[in-house]
């Protein structure tokens, strides 16, 4: 049996480590990347996926879950560029409790070194036992240990999950974790999987395992809640005070069904309920850069095309904006009379000017760096061009702007099957219009040779729609369609985000569900460019499947 250190390794964060003790440290591990990337619809390519670990690892994310590297080659692929391409976080990637999962597991964190992680995972709860797994007690235990020693021999960095949790037997979970402790395991994660729980049962089990459990001091409790009930990050934090000190979260809480607890909102809990965690050392309580928050927010949700709603808390449009008259003189004459927190505190950009066409490339990077927006060298050329472009149309940029302009150039180049060449719309509004009046004309690119295209609609969006599936050949249709200003004034730009489905060829097959993502200061342009978006990621998919699973007949584009 492998001795267990008696300081996990992951302690050893220099920033600020002199005036912290463990106890005092809350590690965030964000799962984005995996969990997050489960949601329906949320699917990031390579380019994305790198992009998010860049922009994690500059907001002080200790743990990166970058994948599940047996899933596909594709997973395998973004887990490995994230370990090669990262420097300061901890690398991890998910394995059940296989040979198989392992080895590839470690072959994908391999190169980021001493910061490699392998998370080992098995359901533990009588239901998943007897229904998913048939598997008694004594086989689990068994298969968990062998599991941890495997990952151990290959990696020192052993993370473990015992699978719905919250619903199993304490005493039998107390059981599984000493095994694992003993076999290696220096974290060990009591998921709320299906985000059952409720705080008070949570932290007592959490207190239960930590009573109970030989060799727990010297391993970190991690806790992983799901929203279902809504309850994920009041159940993390009760968790923490009762002695967790690794969070899972993602960023804009994405994730599997209702999706897990929301980094921005239980770091800023932690934050500014400072007085909730008695013996913290000091403000820096997680490694969070807090002013971060709003940027990792806009980039994940125009990545995933998933959006948020208004009142999201933290990073919501609304999160900040006081609407009634009390309210609004309260803050005037001091913020505190209804302000928590400062917007400047969690990264939401004052809706100042800050740069115009007269700007250079290095007040341009120096502006990603302050928003917490990692734009890779490479990229900043043509994102320089891009700002260019728009700065001739649109006389004030503000950091709105800026992060809706590196996602949708960084976006652009790296899914662009088709292209948008030439768009002519137009359509009669008011009462007594007659249906169909719509027209859009439409040319589209691909591989250097130019299709045009024009179809009729109830609106010009509509028109569009059907020109483009015409060009494609393919059959799709609007799911949900939303606008937003990404700033204000007349003359901001649209985002329009759209959610797809697009039918197969062999109608027996599942249909193909993908966002898309289109920004431009005229919203039938942003539409065009969002369902373009839509039709090139779908593309993106369906070559994956066709390449994994050799299945022509899910052919969807011809
Ligand atoms: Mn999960």
């Amino acid at each position: 049996m492998t001795p267990v250190s008696t300081v996990p390794p992951q302690f050893s964060r220099e920033a600020g480590s002199s005036t912290r003790s463990p106890v005092d440290n809350i590690l965030i591990f964000d799962t984005t990347l995996r969990d997050g990337e489960q949601s329906p619809g949320a699917s990031m390519n390579l380019t994305e996926k790198v992009e998010v670990a860049r922009t994690l690892e500059g907001l002080g994310v200790d743990i990166i879950e970058a994948g599940f590297p047996i899933a596909s080659p594709d997973d395998f692929a973004a887990v490995q560029s994230i370990a090669r391409e990262t420097s300061r976080s901890r690398i991890c990637g998910l394995a059940r409790s296989v040979r198989g999962d392992i080895e590839r597991c470690a072959d994908a964190v391999r190169p980021a070194g001493a910061r490699a992680r392998i998370h080992v995972f098995l359901a533990t709860s009588a239901i998943h036992r007897q229904f998913k797994l048939n598997k008694a007690k004594e086989e689990i235990v068994r298969m968990a240990r062998t599991a941890v020693e495997h990952a151990r021999s290959l990696i020192d960095d052993v993370e473990f999950s015992c699978e719905d949790a919250s619903r199993t037997e304490p005493d039998f979970l107390s059981e599984v974790v000493e095994a694992v402790i003993a076999a290696g395991a220096s974290t060990v994660n009591i998921p709320d999987t299906l985000g059952y729980a409720y705080p008070e049962d949570y932290a007592a089990l959490i207190r239960h395992l930590k009573q109970r459990v030989r060799g727990i001091d010297q391993v970190v409790i991690s806790v992983h809640c799901h929203n279902d009930l809504g309850l994920a990050v009041a159940n993390s934090l009760a968790a923490i005070r009762a002695g967790a000190r690794q969070v899972e979260c993602t960023i804009n809480g994405i994730g599997e069904r209702a999706g897990n607890c929301a980094m921005e909102e239980v770091v800023m809990a932690m934050r500014v309920r400072r007085d909730q965690f008695p013996g913290a050392a000091g403000p820096l309580w997680t490694g969070i850069d807090s002013t971060k928050l709003f940027g990792a927010s806009r980039l994940v949700q125009s990545i995933t095309g998933l959006p948020l709603q208004r009142n999201k808390a933290i990073v919501g449009d609304n999160a900040f904006a006081h609407e009634s008259g009390i309210h609004q003189d309260g803050v005037i004459k001091n913020p505190e009379c209804y302000e928590i927190m400062t917007p400047a505190s969690v990264g939401v950009p004052a809706t100042n000017l800050v740069l115009g066409k007269h700007s250079g490339r290095a007040a341009l990077a120096k502006r990603f760096t302050d928003l917490g927006v990692a734009v890779a060298d490479t990229d900043l050329d043509r994102v320089f061009a891009a700002f260019k472009t728009l700065a001739d149309r649109k006389k004030e940029i503000y950091d709105g702007d800026l992060i809706a302009l590196v996602e949708e150039v960084v976006r652009g180049h790296t899914i662009s099957e088709w292209r948008l060449d030439h768009l002519h719309h137009s359509a009669t509004a008011g009462e007594g219009t007659s249906p169909k009046l719509a027209t859009a004309t439409v040319r589209l690119i691909r591989d250097g040779e130019a299709r045009t295209d024009a179809a009729t609609g109830d609106g010009p969006v509509e028109a569009v729609v059907l020109a483009m599936n015409r060009i494609c050949g393919i059959s799709g249709t609007v799911e949900d369609y939303r606008l937003r200003a990404v700033t204000k004034g007349g003359d901001a730009q649209g985002e329009v985000a759209i959610r797809a489905r697009f039918t197969r060829v062999d109608p027996s097959q599942p249909a193909i569900v993908v966002g898309g993502k289109g920004l431009s200061t005229d919203i039938v342009h942003a539409s065009a460019l969002a369902w373009l978006d839509a039709i090139n990621r779908a593309a993106v998919y369906q070559a994956r499947t066709l390449a994994s699973h050799q299945a022509q007949a899910a052919a969807l584009i011809p």
